[in-house]
């Protein structure tokens, strides 16, 4: 299992910056507020409902297909997409089956995934609308997962969060990023992508 944003492609920080500005700018408009308030309820729902959408679908009605598209703009994105040069060649290295994971959209993670040429090499993508617009870290997702009956699972995300509910639920976990964290819920960190063919347990 792959996430996508900076586990795959750099997401942080222009992506991101651009998804925030118009995650706010959506905000300000739907609940008539200013930026500045706008700004807090995104982070607040964020930290409280594991994402923005879900804070404003239970507070706020808010229809989460309209939220995903306004807020995902692809034109303003493609010029900053990019990632690793050697990651057709890694994922290409890896015979298992290969499923991307993400709280992304499916229009943008499939856009993204095509974008860095790697899309026919993941034989599913789950994105948030698969999971009713819920997000990891919610447990509940990765259980769901399980049911797919694989013997082995393993977990490659750059959010720690997330890599502590994948343990939770038996995956190996392959922790992605400049910070080296010290945490019982790693099996393996690495810096880049690119060091992911050293791990024995990724064939
Ligand atoms: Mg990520």
């Amino acid at each position: 299992m792959f996430d996508l944003d900076d586990t795959l492609h750099y997401a942080s920080p222009e992506i991101f910056k651009i998804i925030n500005e118009d995650m706010t700018s959506f905000i300000m408009k739907h609940l008539k507020i200013n930026k500045e308030k706008a700004n807090e309820i995104r982070q607040n729902y964020w930290h409280k409902y594991g994402s923005t959408l879900r804070g404003l679908m239970n507070n706020h009605q808010v229809n989460p297909k309209k939220f995903l598209s306004e807020t995902h703009n692809l034109e303003k994105i493609e010029p900053l997409i990019h990632s690793e040069k050697s990651l057709p060649r890694i994922l290409r290295n890896i015979k298992s089956d290969k499923v991307i994971l993400t709280n992304a959209p499916k229009e943008y993670a499939t856009f993204i995934l095509e974008k860095i040429k790697v899309k026919k090499m993941f034989k599913k993508i789950i994105c948030i609308e698969d999971n009713s617009f819920y997000s990891k870290p919610n447990l509940k997702i990765f259980k769901k997962i399980k049911a797919f009956g694989y013997k082995n699972y393993v977990m490659i995300d750059d959010s720690i969060d997330n890599i502590k509910s994948a343990k939770i639920c038996n995956f190996k976990t392959v922790h992605i990023s400049n910070i080296k964290k010290n945490s019982k819920y790693i099996d393996y960190s690495i810096k880049k992508i690119n060091e992911l063919l050293k791990i024995k347990f990724i064939n």
